[in-house]
């Protein structure tokens, strides 16, 4: 998935309370909020569908010892916990999650299995060089094949199909940043065969019924999956290498050689922090990143007339190219399911199960839904839910690791984790083995960002940024002229 400019959300928050009916300017379905799950851990659609496998592991108690402890068992820590113990066998790894495996984004994301560097292109390269970054974006390439790869091989049943994915432009100015971007990666090495601009009639070939289509771009490099199925075969799968994993045990203190929970400690040569988002939490780090929700939805299965009338081939993803875009997926039980446009960042809570439902950013992506699709139109709407992104204050991503201390880090994904975060689990497996590899040398390695703005600066800029974008939205909308005012507020978005 794209790096998010749409988490920004500026509509009022209280047009629509949970569960009253919405409105709906294009399919007039008047949706409700769907009711939230009773099972505390299925907080998606996917967590949901694994739910007879989400009995929390034993909880840490006591003190244990071991070669290396990661904390977080979304995407970042489960990777890298696979990837050291598949290498060294004789490791004795160790993974602490706070709630259970995949709870985070891992669980509740797009299952976008993109390519694309999580960051910003020229930032990096002002560090390490355009080969670098060149090198850097070949490496998500292989990274969507590579998941693929140990899915198969672990035989993980997450629906991987890897059919590429199609941006859509839906106004001349789309269509003018469409070109743009395909023209920037093709300024920088990458070739037609890894991305190209495609006009509305080389579009409607691959999903004849998206409408309003003017032109768009495609790119090979992505696949679909179902992503808690994936974490949570991820973690049986490193289980059975011999990995460890304690689940509901948060961890209070990460510090160099030791993690402190409530119920026990684990004392490790190496200590990796892989909480994402959640690392606000801790002491002095609220300013590291930006928590930003992202919001999704789905449709009930969908019937074979309406998947043959959007002509919508199974694996391929579909996104938009507004400044609050939309990203969606044929889910393996033939659902739509479609996200973006997160719920506004907050002052007080950043991090709340209160964040992750939202009746006004619900209705936007019900109409964006029913527009983008019509053939989906009368469809159900049957679940709602959201996750928090990490984002840095440049976007860029980073794998560290202090080879003094034995602390390493590994996240700062933005909305990019999914190909990132194993990206990141090989790169640690190398630095912490000692091994200078094509890996260790990725512009990400060791790479430094500044913290955010102090509050309330950070609150106030955001909701300006969300007003902006959304504003000029509309204006594209309406006018079919590119927005100027968007360019005020690129400084702090993500590169396209
Ligand atoms: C709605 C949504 C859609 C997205 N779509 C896509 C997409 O299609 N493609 C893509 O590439 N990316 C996407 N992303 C981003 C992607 O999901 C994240 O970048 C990625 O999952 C983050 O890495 P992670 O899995 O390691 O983090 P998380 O899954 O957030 O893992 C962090 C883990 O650490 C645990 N933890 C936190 N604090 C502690 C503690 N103190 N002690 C112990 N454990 C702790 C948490 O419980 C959690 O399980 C999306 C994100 C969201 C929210």
């Amino acid at each position: 998935m794209r790096s998010t400019t749409m988490q920004f959300q500026s509509r009022r928050l209280d047009t629509h309370a949970p569960g009253s009916p919405g409105r709906s300017s294009a399919g007039g379905l008047g949706d409700r909020v769907p009711p939230a799950p009773e099972n505390p851990w299925a907080r998606s659609l996917w967590l949901e569908g694994v739910v007879r496998d989400l009995t929390p592991r034993e909880k840490l108690s006591g003190d244990h010892t071991c070669d290396v402890a990661i904390v977080g068992a979304g995407f970042g820590g489960l990777w890298t916990a696979y990837y050291l113990k598949a290498a060294d066998p004789s490791l004795r790894v160790t993974v602490i999650e706070a709630e259970i495996a995949g709870f985070g984004a891992a669980g509740r994301n797009g299952g976008f299995v993109s390519a694309g560097i999580a960051g910003s292109g020229s930032r990096y390269a002002r560090v390490s060089g355009w080969d670098s970054v060149l090198r850097a974006e070949r490496e998500t390439h292989h990274g969507v094949d590579e998941i693929g790869r140990v899915i198969s091989a672990e035989h993980i049943d997450c629906g991987y199909n890897k059919e590429g994915a199609l941006t859509l432009a839906t106004t001349e100015p789309q269509a003018q940043r469409v070109r743009a971007k395909v023209e920037a990666k093709h300024g920088f090495g990458l070739r037609p065969e890894d991305i190209r601009f495609l006009t509305a009639e080389e579009c409607a070939d691959f999903v004849p019924g998206a409408a309003g289509v003017l032109a768009g771009c495609f790119t090979p490099h992505c696949a679909r999956v179902d992503p808690a199925r994936l974490a949570r075969g991820l973690a049986d799968a490193c289980e059975r290498l011999g990995v460890k994993i304690y689940e509901q045990s948060p961890a209070e203190r990460v510090s160099p050689k030791v993690v402190q929970c409530r119920g026990g400690r684990v004392s490790a040569d190496v200590v990796i922090r892989a909480t994402e988002s959640f690392t606000i939490r801790e002491r002095g780090q609220r300013r590291g990143f930006l928590p930003l929700y992202s919001l999704m939805i789905a449709t009930e299965p969908l019937s074979q007339e309406i998947w043959d009338e959007l002509g919508w081939r199974d694996g391929l993803g579909i996104a938009d190219m507004r400044h609050l875009y939309y990203y969606a997926q044929r889910t393996i039980d033939g659902r739509i399911a479609l996200g973006g446009r997160g719920a506004p960042y907050r002052l007080t809570d950043p991090i709340s199960p209160s964040n992750e439902r939202d009746a006004g950013v619900f209705q936007r992506l019900c109409d964006t839904l029913r527009q983008a699709f019509p053939a989906a139109s009368e469809a159900r709407i049957t679940h709602h839910w959201g996750g928090s992104l990490a984002v840095p204050r440049d976007w860029c991503m980073r794998t560290t690791f202090d080879r003094k201390t034995g602390l390493g880090f590994v996240g700062a994904f933005g909305g990019h984790g999914v190909v990132a975060a194993n990206i990141s689990g090989r790169t640690m497996r190398d630095l912490v083995l000692g091994h200078s590899t094509d890996l260790t040398s990725l512009p990400w390695v060791g790479y430094h960002t500044r913290n955010w703005e102090p509050e309330p600066i950070r609150f106030v800029a955001s909701r300006l940024i969300a007003k902006t974008l959304d504003a000029s939205d509309n204006y594209e909308d309406r006018t079919a002229k590119p927005a100027k005012r968007a360019r005020l507020v690129q400084p702090f978005l993500p590169p396209s």
